[in-house]
């Protein structure tokens, strides 16, 4: 299993020290956890722009939340400049990001392509708005032990349940 890290709070940087008493990129005060998406947030492993680099070291539940934050921010001009430069937008987490926008954005007949090949691969079946995925068939997928994908399948339902709502701190995002 790839090791994760945590998020770095405002004002526990490590490489650019920013004088102020929250954060100018996204408001959060000192010691608290950066709105998802904050362009200002580092990343735990080298201190270097988090949608940036490529180093991609956040748990499951906390890249699910950043890129789909970060894929309501695009425009359509940055994500093909991405598809130009990137071959899978996989490097970053801005290109995947770039990834989701194509996935949201596409044709109604698409969008029904792809989740009938998504939840082929997963094991899915809808019921109405909610998608229903077993537990084994999602730590396959993630690569995980079934006691290890159980509290990330978990945190992710209460992220599709209740958005904007993160259980770590018990904020809004
Ligand atoms: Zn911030
Ligand atoms: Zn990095």
């Amino acid at each position: 299993m790839k090791t994760t890290m945590n998020r770095v709070p405002f004002g526990n940087e490590t490489k650019l020290y920013i004088m102020a008493g929250s954060c100018p990129g996204c408001g959060a005060g000192r010691n608290q956890y950066h709105a998802y998406g904050c362009p200002l947030e580092p990343c735990p492993q080298c201190g270097g722009r988090l949608n940036h680099c490529f180093c991609m070291v956040l748990s499951i539940a906390d890249e699910f939340k950043l890129t789909r934050k970060l894929s309501q921010t695009l425009t359509r001009d940055q994500v093909l400049k991405m598809a130009d430069t990137s071959k899978a937008l996989d490097r970053t987490y801005e290109e995947k990001a770039g990834f989701s926008w194509i996935c949201d954005n596409a044709s109604p007949e698409l969008k029904k392509e792809m989740e009938r090949q998504a939840l082929e691969i997963i094991g899915g079946t809808r019921h109405g708005d909610l998608i229903r995925v077993p537990l084994d068939k999602a730590a396959e997928c993630l690569g995980l032990s079934i006691e290890d994908a159980a509290p990330i399948m978990n945190e992710l339902e209460s992220e599709c349940l209740y958005p904007g709502w993160d259980e770590r701190t018990g904020q809004e995002q």
